[in-house]
């Protein structure tokens, strides 16, 4: 626990305020993937919760 604590600490003193995405102009934190969009460094890293809907609503519709 105490470790983890420790790294808790080192973690804030990293995270240095906000940059802006390029993909939808939205704050994000800097080295991690834009929570909007799910841009990191002009590639999609992962789905957004509306896209993991929509993709729910193709395959349902495909399926019928
Ligand atoms: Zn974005």
């Amino acid at each position: 626990m105490r470790g983890s604590q420790r790294e808790a600490q080192n973690w804030r003193i990293h995270v240095q305020g906000h940059m802006l995405c390029p993909q939808c102009r939205s704050p994000k934190l800097p080295h991690f993937a834009c929570p909007n969009c799910g841009f990191y460094k002009e590639s999609k890293v992962y789905r957004t919760r509306a896209e993991i809907r929509s993709a729910k609503k193709e395959t349902q519709q495909e399926q019928k």
